[in-house]
């Protein structure tokens, strides 16, 4: 093999990837499986696994490394996810909206806001999400209604944001505002400012969820909050909406890498049950019925994979892949729910206890057809591009 085909892009090599999926391997065999369960049911911050995952320089995986990141490529990164998300979906969502808003820097910010931010975001130092939602707005982010006006070398920050993940943990956050709410059209007067907590912002409730617990969920408000000119990303307004749909490639890339882990984990779990659990004197996987199910799963969870990888390397080759993404995003995503659900009927009445993960794995798997832009406009996404990678 030749040495550049050892180097992923961003200059992590063959050698340095195994070494971080075997350090990873062992801390969520070790640190996190014992106490998902408890944690989950408890609704608990995992406040442990948080400095661990700081260790580990999940906060900088797709940081570059001069920065003090990691330098992951995107499908390094995806399997990362994969791992992690099979063992614990909830504790990704810790550092992939740290690293959305992490990439919206770095593929758009200024030097001096990659400077400032980026080694912080990489240490974990500074850490928090990506604030687009609002309560009368998520779809269509061009209805959002806060503003962010110029006033000498500030802005004066005004609005709520819902359904923000790392809301209460989290301290720094990159916003979506209105820096000119009258211009047509609306997506031209958007822009996007990176934010640390401070006088005028505030947490005003934690959301409450069928799942994805563990992670804070929650409603921030903006009150006259003063935000300093230079945190403007890439320093020009009306960039936002933009720079928004560039920052999401990754997030449908990591949510499918997600989606793929659910599928996976509930078919993992069900080939262990399905040999153990016996009725009419045999194992379950000898009835036609549960090899039906087992070989549909395990055919479904390939197929997403591959999608997800397809859609990584598109974006590590610096490819338009809204399409690749949206197809990996919506495939994992549905597979996700659909797995999860035929694991229960596969446990039966155990798939149904809290004593296993199935449960777990149901609740949290709609999530991500939600997530990261629903399924029903991932669709959209992928016909519109069809139509326009091939006109006639
Ligand atoms: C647990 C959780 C964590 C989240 N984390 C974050 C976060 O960190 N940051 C953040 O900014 N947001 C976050 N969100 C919000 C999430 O991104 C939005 O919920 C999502 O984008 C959908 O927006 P909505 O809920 O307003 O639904 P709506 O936009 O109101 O959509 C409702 C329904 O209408 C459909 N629909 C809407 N428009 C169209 C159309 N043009 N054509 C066809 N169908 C359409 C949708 O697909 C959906 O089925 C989170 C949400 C949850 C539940």
């Amino acid at each position: 093999m030749s040495v550049a085909e050892q180097i992923n892009y961003e200059g992590l090599t063959k050698d340095e990837e195994v070494q971080i999926f075997e350090a990873i391997d062992k801390w969520l065999e070790r640190d996190v499986r014992p106490i998902v369960k408890k944690y989950d049911h408890a609704d608990k911050y995992p406040h442990e696994i948080v400095e661990q995952m700081k260790e580990l320089g999940l906060f900088g995986a797709i940081i570059d490394q001069k920065y003090g990141g990691l330098g992951m490529s995107a499908a390094t990164y995806a399997k990362v996810v994969m791992r992690i998300s099979e063992v614990w979906m909830a504790i990704t969502g810790i550092f992939n909206s740290h690293l959305i808003m992490a990439t919206l820097v770095q593929r758009f910010g200024t030097e001096e806001q990659k400077q400032y931010f980026l080694p912080r975001f990489a240490s974990g130092e500074l850490r928090g999400g990506l604030g687009l939602t609002e309560p009368n707005a998520g779809t269509d982010l061009q209805s959002i209604r806060t503003k962010a006006i110029k006033n000498g070398d500030h802005y004066i920050i005004n609005g709520s944001k819902t359904w923000i993940s790392n809301g209460i943990q989290g301290t720094c956050f990159a916003l979506l505002t209105k820096t000119n709410p009258d211009i047509s059209p609306a997506h031209k007067g958007m822009s996007f400012f990176i934010v640390e907590k401070a006088e005028g912002f505030t947490v005003s409730k934690k959301m409450e969820k069928l799942g994805y617990k563990s992670i804070d969920s929650a409603e921030l408000v903006f009150e006259n909050f003063k935000v300093p000119a230079k945190n403007l990303v890439c320093g020009e307004e009306g960039q936002g909406f933009y720079q928004a749909a560039g920052g999401l490639e990754i997030g449908r890339i990591n949510v499918a890498a997600r989606g793929v882990a659910i599928a996976s984990a509930a078919l993992k779990d069900s080939v262990r049950y399905s040999q153990e659990r016996q009725t009419f004197g045999k194992p379950i996987y000898k009835h036609q019925a549960i090899q039906l199910k087992l070989g549909d799963m395990a055919t479904k969870v390939e197929a997403a994979r591959l999608l997800v990888m397809q859609a990584a390397e598109a974006y590590d080759r610096e490819e338009r892949c809204d399409m690749e993404a949206g197809m990996a995003k919506y495939f994992a995503s549905e597979i996700a729910v659909e797995c999860a659900l035929e694991a229960m009927r596969i446990h039966g009445g155990y798939g149904y206890s809290k004593e296993f993960d199935i449960e777990r794995y149901f609740r949290d798997a709609p999530l991500m057809c939600i997530g990261e832009g629903t399924n029903e406009i991932q669709r959209m996404i992928i016909a519109k591009q069809l139509i326009a990678r091939n006109p006639i």
